[in-house]
């Protein structure tokens, strides 16, 4: 039996960046960028006004003798307009905001530094002394063209896909998403839609595996459930094979007569089948053909958890993440934990900030059976190995399954 570091270590040993390619830009939130972007053009392209009020020469908004000076206005430049005569002295331009500075103008006053009779007036007093550049977003000013705006294994996010737009980028060029197959394992397992016959549980499994699989980010194909036979599990896995990853799950202990891990040995690989840890003692991994397989265990519970552990960092470094582990924090653990075990426990806990500091409460009977265990969870206490005992106000670390992975 190895240890969870171990397991993770050479599991990723092997996994790498899946190959590129150019997706919608709407379709590219959570992706990793392949490739620098580079602005092709200057941002905001054109000098333009950050206030509605006027364009003028900025030494005409002097007071003369104590007095506003008044200017002739000659026009109005509305955003998305372009002036068709300059400001020249003794004059203004009305312009909004985002509509370019009309040429002769080198400062905007806002409106409200100024008086007129009406909104069509023809003059304008200028109340304050404004100085040249005064509302004027030169272009450039944000990106300029040539800039490196955003570097190669950047996850996108809202506010890259707004810098993208910005900079025209149609289609952005990122790491693809890989595809994972999933599949069942066992006789005793019936899909979702039928009703309970003896001895039967439902898949419950594949369900749980694939919304856990698109909420990391990768495609999801589930291949329904084979049976605890050689050839049921072979016509399943010759589908899989097209897989970026394969995640079955039970079948792996030995009391289902080894089945997947008979099948690797058989089509590929097979590199450990067993970790030193709770729940989830049998974990497969290695390879059918090319396909690294991750074989989780049956019982539910143990499935999400080692999926946690190991099936979302994979997904993580195809898509081309470097934060691929979620980060632990030292957490009170308020109602301790009742079972002690010679195995690495990952107790499904519930998170709060208190009182200046994390405190951790189990979620209840922690049997890898127990599905309930995992309702309210956002976090897995980790009590290391080695009969362990953590009783109520005991420190632990934990892992924090809702916040975002860290280096
Ligand atoms: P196994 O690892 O195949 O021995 O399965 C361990 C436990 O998990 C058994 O109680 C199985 O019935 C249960 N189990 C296996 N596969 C599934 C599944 N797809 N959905 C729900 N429970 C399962
Ligand atoms: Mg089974």
């Amino acid at each position: 039996m190895i240890s969870v570091e171990e397991a993770l270590e050479r599991i990723l040993a092997g996994i790498a960046p899946l190959s590129v390619s150019q997706v919608p830009l709407a379709e590219s939130l959570g992706l990793v960028l392949s490739g620098d972007v580079v602005a092709q053009e200057d941002m905001p392209p054109f000098a333009n006004s950050a206030m509605d009020g006027f364009a003028l020469l900025g030494e005409e908004s002097r007071p003369r003798d104590g007095q506003p000076p008044r200017l002739r206005v000659t026009g109005t430049v509305a955003a998305g307009y372009v002036a068709q005569h300059s400001v020249t002295t003794g004059t203004a331009m009305r312009i909004m905001t985002g509509a370019p500075v009309p040429p002769g103008a080198d400062a905007v006053i806002q409106v409200e530094l100024t008086r007129s009779d009406s909104p069509q007036s023809e003059w304008v007093e200028i109340l304050q002394e404004v100085k040249p550049g005064n509302n004027i977003r030169p272009a450039g000013e944000d990106m300029r063209r040539g800039q490196t705006v955003l570097v190669r294994g950047t996850e996108i996010g809202p506010w890259e896909i707004g810098i993208l737009a910005t900079l025209g980028k149609a289609t952005v060029p990122v790491i693809r998403r890989p595809r994972v197959a999933i599949l069942g394992t066992g006789d005793e397992v019936i899909e979702v839609d039928q009703p309970l016959q003896p001895g039967k549980i439902r898949n419950s499994n594949s369900y749980l595996i694939e919304a856990a699989v698109r909420r990391a980010g990768a495609i999801a194909h589930r291949l329904g459930v084979a049976q605890d036979t050689v050839e049921s599990l072979r016509e399943k896995f010759s589908q899989a094979m097209q897989a970026d990853l394969i995640l079955t799950s039970g079948g792996v202990s030995v009391g289902d007569f080894d089945l997947v891990k008979n099948i690797m040995a058989e089509q590929g690989a097979i590199n450990f089948w067993r970790i030193n840890m709770r729940p989830g003692k049998p974990v497969a991994f290695g390879h059918i053909g090319q396909s690294p397989l991750l074989g989780l265990p049956g019982n539910p519970v143990s499935a999400a958890v080692t999926f946690e552990l190991f099936g979302r960092p994979v997904i993580r470094k195809m898509l081309g993440h470097t934060r691929l582990l979620r980060p632990q924090v030292e957490v009170i653990v308020e109602d301790g934990v009742a079972d002690v075990a010679m195995r690495r426990h990952y107790v499904r806990a519930h998170v709060t900030w208190r009182d200046g500091r994390f405190v951790a409460r189990t979620t209840g009977n922690q049997g890898s059976n127990i599905m309930t265990s995992l309702l309210n969870a956002n976090a897995l206490v980790i009590v290391p190995e080695g009969g362990v005992q953590v009783r109520p106000g005991d420190t632990a670390q934990a892992m924090m399954l809702d916040w975002p992975e860290v280096e």
